[in-house]
């Protein structure tokens, strides 16, 4: 393997196996599993691992036959979302998802001017990967030349409340965009700003933002690849939470618990007028054996009532989370919902500078004691805790013993 592939921690973690909400290394010693958002409905859920087994043992080929597979999950899919959201393309990943959405704007608008935040991530295509201001590639066919990025939200540095401060930057790169003859076509976001350290916004936040997008004639798209499928305890997508309907919407990562699944869903119109004189083929993309890991994924969402589940387990986490705020002065603000929560470590509440390099010792420090958990957000000083949906009380219990102790034992320094 190239150098390009980032691996975790200090003394990456070589997993052999996994079950529910736990990893085993090489070595046998077993990790709660606080991170994984792949795994959705747990490692090796019963229900998606029968359901490859038995596809595989009946037919799997690419998507230029009939097969009713596609059509029931589709179906299935697009009835958990709002009526305009009832056409999908399946791919296998969530870039190449966006990098439709991004075409599809394109073809809509006629013009290729996209927006996005500053510290995001959506993709690894030549295209998408434009959008990683943090990792911005080298190459790229000269693409940048139509990304334009706004300042992220930021709910504990810079607070919005109604969302109109954030509008309004969209609005200012709108107009740029119109006057040096680019154009808009979209803007890009994830509802719930994931990697941008999910700021704390009241239900409602992104309408101000929508509104300025449609009356420049653009459209909306939102990135749910993170967030979607009920991870944040309110609702099964996180725009809805935020109370917009994007214009397109794509997905990936949890959709079939680790089988590669993704897909972009707009209205009917939209995605003939992205057809129109152009096929798109994807030879893997909704596979007889994808779409049936995807169904059993949804089946088991909807069987086991895990969104109910993410938001109760999700609110016990931030109470033991700000319990621990009370004790440890490191943790400057709690944020999260349903089960993508985390903290904000800072050397002092009152700069709020960040302690980027204390949040990377205690992450490590974490994974010594078994604890799996990341971090993320501008200055990489938010913890990251994202666990597979089946995450209960008693395993957050242990996770914020766990913390507990480390925030104890860990000196806080830059
Ligand atoms: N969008 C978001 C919000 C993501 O976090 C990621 C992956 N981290 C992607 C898109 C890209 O998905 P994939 O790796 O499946 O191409």
């Amino acid at each position: 393997m190239g150098p390009n592939l980032p691996t975790f921690y200090e003394e990456p973690v070589h997993v052999v196996k996994g079950d529910g909400v736990w990893l085993w290394d090489a070595e046998g010693r077993k990790y709660l599993d606080c991170y994984n958002n792949v795994p959705h409905v747990g490692h090796c859920n019963p229900r998606v691992v029968e359901a490859i087994q038995r596809q595989a043992a009946t037919l799997n080929t690419h998507t230029r036959y009939l097969h009713d597979g596609i059509l029931d999950y589709i179906e299935a899919l697009t009835a958990t979302m709002d009526a305009s959201l009832n056409t999908a393309i399946l791919t296998c990943t969530g870039s190449e998802a966006n990098d439709i959405a991004l075409r599809m704007a394109e073809a809509v608008t006629g013009k290729r001017g996209i927006i996005a935040t500053d510290a995001t991530y959506h993709g690894n295509t030549a295209l998408v990967s434009q959008l990683g201001t943090s990792n911005a590639p080298g190459v790229g066919f000269g693409l940048g030349q139509y990304f334009r990025f706004v300042e992220a939200p930021d709910s504990y540095r810079a607070p919005d409340p109604d969302g109109t401060i954030f509008a309004a930057r969209v609005a200012a790169q709108i107009a740029a965009l119109k006057a040096d003859g680019t154009g808009f076509a979209a803007l890009l976001i994830c509802p719930y700003f994931l990697n941008e350290g999910f700021p704390d916004h009241p239900d409602g936040w992104l309408g101000p933002v929508a509104r300025v997008v449609r009356d420049a004639g653009g459209l909306l798209i939102c990135d749910e690849v993170q967030s979607g499928f009920g991870r944040t305890g309110t609702h099964m997508w996180a725009h809805q939470k935020m109370g917009v309907v994007p214009d397109i919407m794509t997905l990936g990562k949890p959709m079939a618990n680790g089988h590669p699944v993704g897909g972009v869903v707009a209205d009917r119109d939209l995605v003939s007028a992205f057809r129109d004189g152009y096929r798109y083929f994807n030879t893997f993309g909704g596979n007889p054996v994808s779409c049936a890991a995807a169904m059993a994924v949804l089946q088991e969402i909807a069987d086991r009532d895990l969104v109910a589940h993410a938001k109760r387990v999700g609110d016990h986490a931030r109470a033991r989370l700000n319990a621990l705020a009370a004790r440890h002065e490191v943790i400057g603000d709690v944020r999260g919902s349903g089960l993508i929560f985390g903290a904000e470590m800072v050397l002092d509440r009152d700069s709020k500078a960040p302690a980027t390099g204390f949040t990377d010792r205690v992450i490590n420090a974490m994974r010594h004691r078994g604890i799996i958990h990341s971090k993320l957000g501008r200055y990489m000083n938010t913890l990251k805790i994202r666990p597979p949906m089946p995450f209960s009380v008693e395993n957050a219990d242990l996770l914020f013993d766990t913390l507990d102790q480390v925030l104890t034992e860990t000196p806080v320094a830059p």
